[in-house]
């Protein structure tokens, strides 16, 4: 009888935390498996900015950045509901690319390093015993001695794990909707632009390709209120930003219809469920408006990466790999989501955006401060 192989890693989820943690840990040896339910290339739901901090370690991990001719953003400008706007430079500021080109690029380079990489297989369940996770897939079931959950905003699988931010009732915070574009425009390749409109904002910014991202959210009551339809959400709520109303009228859609994703959970996570060690989103979402969830996707999966390469050495137990994980996550990331958290929750409320807007216009050291504390520094 053939024996089930036990891979040293499997992880769920193939977006940045997911790509780039196989990357790592095939590269010190480990066999990994990843299971991905779509099939690269494919658009998602994303602003599209990087911020610098991760642009050394992509490039360590093997793409090259530098000679893609990647966009660099250095400037940004927030508008408010009335029109109200403040402009500041953004030091060392981001890069645009899609997650169409960076999710496909890093899958390739999983694959040529060693990473069985299953596309189109969608995880259904993971069970915990004895040293062993069963992985239970669309295209059957794997085993391995280490799991980790990268599978994004939300997935069948918080639900399985009976998570407790799943049975929060529903509100402002865990209940948006989003969706994006790909489009053309006359706008500088060196901006990112953040316009509010009532419940919601919406982002532009170059991507690679000669085009331009644009992606906004809203509450998903606010999307109800408008039929559940995309043209009235546009046409009633974000035309009425003066900004959005000139750009939507003035692009060229590349598509037809947008992307789109509902129930996004701004919502505390845990970062360890059932031994299953989370990243990325999985851990926590930081809201879009802070421009870094990429970046923290990928520097959990460095710190975990690190943390796993010390278990299989031998040099830590799972239990303490487990704490350390947990320790280092909050220390890392848990100041950047509560100040993400925080906005999120007034901005796109008309009055208290228009207040906060006019009211940090001339005190430009304060913004900087704020767009500090949401990003990070190289790793
Ligand atoms: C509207 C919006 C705009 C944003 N804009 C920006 C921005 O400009 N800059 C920025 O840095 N961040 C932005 N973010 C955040 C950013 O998109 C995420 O933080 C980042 O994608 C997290 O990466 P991840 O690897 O955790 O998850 P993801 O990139 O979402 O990857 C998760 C993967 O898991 C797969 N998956 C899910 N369930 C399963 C399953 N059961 N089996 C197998 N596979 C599964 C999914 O298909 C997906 O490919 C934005 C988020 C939103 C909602």
């Amino acid at each position: 009888m053939n024996e089930i192989k036990k891979y040293d890693c499997a992880i769920v989820g193939g977006g940045l935390g997911g790509l780039t943690l196989a990357i790592q840990l095939v590269k010190s040896g480990r066999s990994v498996i990843l299971f991905e339910k779509e099939t690269y290339p494919y658009h998602k739901v994303c602003g599209e900015y990087i911020a610098m901090e991760s642009w050394n370690f992509l490039e360590r991990l093997g793409l090259p950045l530098s000679k893609m001719q990647l966009p660099k953003i250095t400037r940004l400008q927030i508008s408010s509901p009335n029109g109200n706007l403040i402009k500041h430079n953004l030091n060392p500021g981001g890069f645009g690319i899609s997650r169409y080109t960076i999710d496909f690029e890093l899958s390739k380079i999983a694959k040529a390093a060693g990473v069985i990489l299953l596309e189109n297989t969608k995880v259904t369940d993971v069970d915990y015993s004895e040293n062993t996770f069963t992985i239970k897939t669309s295209a059957g079931n794997y085993e391995s001695e280490m799991c980790c959950g990268a599978y994004g905003k939300k997935s069948n699988i918080d639900i399985k794990l009976k998570r407790d931010f799943v049975n929060k009732p529903l509100g402002k915070i865990n209940n948006v909707v989003g969706a994006k574009y790909h489009i053309k425009l006359n706008f500088p390749d060196d901006l990112i632009e953040l316009h509010n409109y009532k419940d919601g904002y919406c982002g532009i910014s170059k991507v690679d390709g000669d085009k331009y991202c644009i992606c906004y959210l809203t509450t998903a009551k606010n999307f109800e209120a408008n039929n559940n339809s995309i043209e009235q959400l546009e046409e009633n709520e974000i035309k009425k930003n003066p900004f959005l109303k000139k750009y939507f009228n003035e692009a060229e859609f590349l598509w037809e219809k947008p992307v789109v994703i509902s129930q996004v959970n701004f919502s505390k996570k845990t970062c360890i469920e059932n031994h299953i060690i989370m990243i990325g989103d999985t851990a926590g979402l930081i809201a879009p408006l802070c421009g870094n969830g990429m970046s923290m996707a990928m520097n959990a999966s460095k710190i975990l990466a690190n943390l796993l390469e010390a278990y299989f050495k031998g040099n830590i137990r799972r239990e303490q790999l487990e704490l350390t994980y947990t320790n280092l996550w909050k220390q890392n990331f848990t100041g950047r989501l509560f100040i993400g958290r925080t906005i999120q929750q007034f901005f796109g409320n008309e009055t208290l955006t228009n207040m906060f807007i006019a009211s940090m216009k001339p005190f430009p050291g304060l913004v900087k401060k704020l767009i500090r504390s949401t990003h990070g520094v190289p790793f």
